[in-house]
């Protein structure tokens, strides 16, 4: 098997980022394009609009104030959807990179990727899903999708932010089925069981890649997770105890951060080394080409996958099943159902704008258009704008009715 060794960056035209383009990248130019026609723009790319038009939404600013795993007033320096969003597209570039991707459009997927998520994180989102069961669910994933396909309300031509066919496929990471009989051709590929681009595939790694390694981080500094427990992880330990040998008097948040720094060195490292061996195998000319493959070509070697996945499964049992953790986060959710029911029985309840959408939705499509207006507000919700809508409707009149 050829190996593709990541070269030294070439120059040269292509993506405006003065990456090379490999042949099996993304092309603006020849891409699939938007859903409502728009005139190109002078100098920015179709790609880098997508970026820009993400950064610019409204629902990319709430990201600050959602939970990823710590509730969003636990801490300041505890990561947040946004702070994750943009570590994920740190290392997303950083593979594009390195195998001449197309950055501008992997930046657009990474900061678009959690749009959908509801307050509260996993928690939120399993308390939505709940809610919306008899109405087909909910699943955050989709809701980014529904986020820039419909929700954002920023241009008079067309609703959404029109993004590229492109973006949008990064964005539908996973769909049922009949979720993607619904949505046309972005869901085709759950249908033929294809592949996205590679940008896509990308941006699915390093998404895991980022919240498995900053969770360490956060979960150290929350006194959940020690040290010493953490070196049960292979991964973990193979980076911090040499650190630690080699520098008994360092500074222990030093040392946590350079162990953290080399473990995503390593699986960066693996990812593209793996994925690059990958693509000399199969040969791909297009994305096209890579579409059609029956599996991603993007992905770690089996040994640095079985230390990342090790990693992933400590922090399932030790961090995101802690006690303290599930405390909070089933107080949240708990508001969140309360919530939910409370603008089921009472639209109005909500702002004028998401109320008269529920009214009209209901008289077109019945009670499952109501669910679905709701769905959309609460989705929409920060934490703490879910906190103050729950002390304003339940809290308030709890203690009007005296109890
Ligand atoms: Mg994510």
């Amino acid at each position: 098997m050829k190996k593709v060794r990541p070269r030294s960056r070439p120059t040269g035209p292509g993506t405006g980022s003065g990456n090379r383009l490999a042949p099996f990248a993304a092309r603006a130019e020849s891409g699939r394009g938007r859903q409502h026609a728009e005139p190109s723009h002078a100098y920015r790319s179709e790609f880098q609009r997508d970026r820009d038009r993400v950064i610019h939404s409204g629902g990319f600013r709430r990201l600050v104030y959602k939970t990823q795993v710590f509730i969003n007033h636990e801490g300041d320096l505890y990561r947040t959807r946004l702070t994750h969003s943009i570590e994920v597209a740190q290392i997303a570039r950083t593979v594009a990179r390195a195998l001449h991707l197309n950055e501008e459009l992997i930046e657009a997927i990474a900061l678009a990727h959690d749009l959908g998520h509801p307050p509260f994180g996993h928690a939120g989102e399993d308390a939505l899903d709940a809610c919306m069961k008899p109405w087909g669910g909910f699943e955050h994933n989709l809701q980014s999708l529904r986020v820039v396909d419909e929700l954002e309300d920023r241009y008079l031509a067309f609703p959404g932010l029109n993004l590229c066919f492109e973006t949008r496929e990064g964005i539908l990471k996973h769909c049922s089925k009949r979720n993607a009989r619904r949505l046309g051709v972005v869901g085709e590929r759950f249908l033929l069981r294809q592949q996205p681009g590679l940008e896509a595939q990308v941006v699915n790694l390093a998404d895991e890649i980022a919240y498995n390694n900053h969770d360490v981080d956060d979960g150290l500094r929350s006194g959940l997770l020690t040290e010493e427990a953490l070196c049960a992880v292979p991964l973990f330990r193979r980076h911090h105890v040499p650190l630690l040998e080699a520098n008994p008097r360092a500074s222990r948040r030093a040392l946590i951060h350079e162990t953290i720094r080399g473990m995503i060195n390593e699986v960066v490292s693996d990812l593209v080394e793996t994925t690059g061996n990958n693509i000399a195998a199969r040969g791909p000319e297009s994305i096209d080409e890579v579409r059609a493959l029956k599996h991603p070509l993007v992905a770690l070697s089996p040994a640095v996958s079985k230390a990342h996945l090790g990693l992933k499964r400590f922090l399932h049992r030790q961090l995101y099943r802690h006690e303290r953790v599930l405390a909070v986060t089933s107080r949240a959710q708990n508001m969140l159902k309360e919530l939910f029911a409370c603008y089921m029985n009472s639209p109005a309840a909500m702002p004028a704008e998401h109320a008269t959408r529920a009214f009209q939705w209901e008289a077109e499509r019945g009670e499952p258009g109501r669910a679905l207006a709701i769905a959309d507000y609460v989705a929409g919700m920060t934490d703490r704008y879910a906190y103050a809508e729950y002390r304003r409707l339940i809290d308030a009149k709890a203690k009007t009715q005296g109890l």
